[in-house]
């Protein structure tokens, strides 16, 4: 083939796209071989500067190099992407491309069937095509259009035989990979993983994972250690469409090691797990408190003191003063100290979304003060009544992004622990996982820590 042809189909495949796989936009094309490479020349219009050509030149975007380039033995179709901006509806963009109204209600109608035209979002590609028409007169025929709607899907909207749009789905043959990525931290997980070659949606993917375990804001200090072990995906051309999520990681911190690995399990559930198979995102205690009555629920009730109906934004525990009170979950205090009519109060923040809340107690725990850790199940303080309250009763609250949730509703993690056959299988994860990061860690291309 030569070079100038090969530079020609090159730019064609561009403008169809960046990331669009070739063999998608040259289905219907025949592959050009070196015996039609002569007369393509002569003909290529933007190559060589024939007038003739040229003046067959009809440019149908604004944006694209290519217009409607009919070469004997070069694609009897043509696509470009359009962008889609802020404001945009799949229908204006169509017509603004040169298709009829009538088509371009057709495919978006077509498409309706398996995506709801306004979800396309600004910086989205629609990638349309249309064939030549023959003598270059008149418009050329809108064939149809894809629309890639995550990394994995795409949807293709075609016109018919019948002149008609039809919509149909693929799923994109992408090839995953792995890579692994490991260094020491110096500045902070996010720079230091960054430049570790971590793309930003995984080091989320992580940070989340660990937030019941580890306080980033903290816990890490300069020289702990990462390693993290995560998905590529790659279309048919080789490029990278997808860093999806991790499938291990490893967080060193003051020389203790905190691995995680990714299971599915069998009844259907993705979570990361410890060595000894229990979940690293972690439930709250429901009750932080051992042999007390739920004596108040969540919502509206009556108020015992104040005598109108107020909202009960968590749940109270009738208990003997004194008795003690647990933290519902791994945290760090954030508040210890007297609270108006919570009276003697403490809240605790276990990651980014969650933290707890205690009223009414009689004293704290030693050493229960703001910025202290404190672990699942351990004693913060004790019943009493101090604060707005009839009686020894706790006032316990789980809230979410900083607003009181109904505990008894919320939808939080398991904090399972896998046990049986479950442990089994996630064993068998584990050693799978393990001999894929021994694979990669003398071959890989990413910095490693040590
Ligand atoms: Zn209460």
């Amino acid at each position: 083939m030569s070079t100038i042809l090969r530079g020609l189909l090159a730019v064609v495949v561009l403008a169809a796209g960046v990331g669009m796989s070739a063999r998608l936009l040259l289905t219907d094309v025949p592959p050009a071989t070196d015996t039609q490479a002569p007369s393509t020349l002569a003909l290529a219009p933007l190559s060589l500067g024939n007038p003739a050509a040229a003046a067959a030149l009809k440019v149908r975007h604004p944006d694209t190099p290519l217009g409607q380039v009919s070469i004997p033995g070069i694609p009897p179709s043509y696509g470009y992407p359009l962008r889609v901006a802020a404001g945009d509806t799949l229908a204006g963009l169509l017509v603004g491309a040169g298709v009829s109204r009538d088509e371009a209600h057709g495919a978006v109608t077509a498409l309706g069937k398996l995506f709801d035209a306004r979800r396309i979002r600004p910086g989205q590609d629609i990638t349309v095509r249309f064939r030549p028409a023959p003598d270059g007169a008149r418009d050329d025929l809108f064939l149809g259009f894809t629309l890639d709607v995550d990394y994995r899907r795409r949807i293709a909207v075609a016109r018919t035989a019948a002149d008609g749009f039809r919509a149909s789905e693929e799923e994109r043959a992408l090839s995953r990979s792995l890579a692994r990525a490991a260094g020491t931290i110096e500045a902070n997980l996010f720079d230091d993983a960054t430049a570790a070659g971590v793309p930003a949606a995984v080091l989320v993917a992580v940070v989340r994972a660990y937030s019941w375990d580890v306080d980033f804001q903290r816990a890490i200090r300069r020289g702990d250690r990462f390693e993290i072990l995560f998905e590529r995906f790659h279309d048919e051309t080789g490029a990278l469409v997808h860093a999806g999520g991790f499938v291990f990681a490893d967080l060193a911190l003051s020389g203790e090691h905190h691995p995680i690995y990714r299971h599915h399990t069998k009844d259907g559930l993705t979570d990361y797990f410890d060595p000894r198979g229990h979940s690293a995102r972690k439930a709250l205690l429901l009750t932080p408190i051992d042999g007390a009555r739920l004596s108040s629920r969540y919502g509206k009730r009556r108020h015992p003191i104040l005598g109108y109906t107020k909202m009960h934004r968590g749940l109270d525990f009738a208990a003997a003063s004194g008795t003690p009170i647990y933290a519902g979950g791994d945290g760090t205090i954030e508040v210890a100290g007297t609270n108006g009519a919570y009276g003697r109060y403490i809240r605790i923040r276990h990651n980014a979304t969650y933290s707890t809340a205690y009223g009414h107690m009689r004293r704290f725990a030693r050493g229960m003060r703001r910025g202290k850790r404190v672990k699942q199940g351990q004693v913060i303080g004790y019943v009493g009544t101090t604060g707005r309250s009839t009686g020894p009763h706790l006032h316990y609250e789980i809230l979410s992004g900083g607003r009181q949730v109904n505990p008894l509703k919320v939808k939080m993690p398991s904090g399972r622990k896998l046990k049986g056959a479950e442990l089994a299988r996630f064993q068998e994860t584990r050693s799978r996982i393990k001999s894929e990061l021994a694979a990669l860690a003398t071959n890989t291309d990413f910095a490693q820590g040590d």
